[in-house]
């Protein structure tokens, strides 16, 4: 069974792995090609968009794929878009990886807001130390907001777009340690912290560290993310896969 893998997240690494063991598919891991030096995978792997919905359909086709797994980011939401149209076209079924999202406990500070924008503005008038963990791509949006001092995380350096005045790039890649991020936030004397709702463990220490800190916490809250069939982990996508394949389902 010949299957594409979006991929870009731990999930899609976790899949690469567990499909290159197993005789019954041969995988295709597709990267959009964000990150510079992408950790090497154990299955082919082809970087670049395709296209739109068009080049993506086009693409399923010429390598007869006969079944795709959306394990994107919660946030990539255009290519989760692109894969439900193209699958459909095609008639080949799909199935999304969607981490479940974190959740606030008693006690935590959480302000949920519906965009990067909107994370900027909520910061507030006043001048604050303000720690960015919500990805390179959404650091340009924190320039209407000027007059905060940033400390921003990201794995690849941002590159053209104009930024805020005042920031400070730390570059690494996750996972991240809950103590290691306590101290990072308390020696940057941070006062409020900015993120994604990513969902997920690498990069959950952040949200630990706030709440050890007190620290009020602004949350991007996820975009509408196109799927059909939904599971919360690889080994489900895997499961889900092996039934498609199987003779009673077919034809169904
Ligand atoms: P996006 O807005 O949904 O996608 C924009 C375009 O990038 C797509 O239309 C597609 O181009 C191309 N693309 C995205 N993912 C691709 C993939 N796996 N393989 C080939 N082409 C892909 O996505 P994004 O927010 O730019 O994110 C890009 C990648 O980074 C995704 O794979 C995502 O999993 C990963 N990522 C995103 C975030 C985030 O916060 N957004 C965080 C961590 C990792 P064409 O239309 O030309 O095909």
């Amino acid at each position: 069974m010949r299957i594409l893998v979006l991929g870009g997240t731990t999930e899609a690494s976790t899949l690469a792995r567990l499909l290159a063991g197993d005789v019954r598919f041969k995988a295709t891991l597709s990267l959009a090609g964000r990150t510079n030096s992408p950790r090497p995978q154990p299955i082919a792997t082809r970087i670049g968009g395709f296209g739109g919905v068009p080049g993506l359909a086009a693409w399923l086709a010429a390598e007869r794929v006969d079944a795709v797994i959306d394990a994107t980011h919660p946030y990539a939401a255009q290519i989760s878009a692109n894969a439900t149209e193209a699958c459909r076209q095609v008639g080949i079924p799909l199935v999304s990886v969607v981490r479940p999202c974190w959740q606030p406990v008693a006690g935590d500070d959480w302000h949920e807001v519906a965009s990067a924008d909107a994370a900027a503005l909520a910061i507030g008038v006043m001048p604050r130390r303000v720690f960015l963990g919500v990805g390179r791509q959404e650091l340009h949006r924190f320039a209407i907001a000027p007059q905060h001092h940033y400390v921003a995380r990201v794995i690849d350096l941002p590159a053209g777009e104009r930024m805020p005045p005042d920031m400070r790039l730390i570059q690494a890649r996750g996972p991240f340690e809950r103590e290691a991020e306590r101290a990072l936030l308390a020696d940057s004397r941070i006062e409020v912290v900015v993120t994604k709702n990513s969902g997920g463990t690498a990069t959950f220490a952040k949200v630990e560290a706030a709440r050890d800190l007190g620290l009020p916490v602004i949350m991007v809250r996820r975009p509408g993310k196109p799927a059909s069939h939904v599971v919360s982990n690889p080994e489900e996508a895997l499961r889900w896969l092996a039934e498609v394949r199987s003779p009673s389902r077919r034809g169904v």
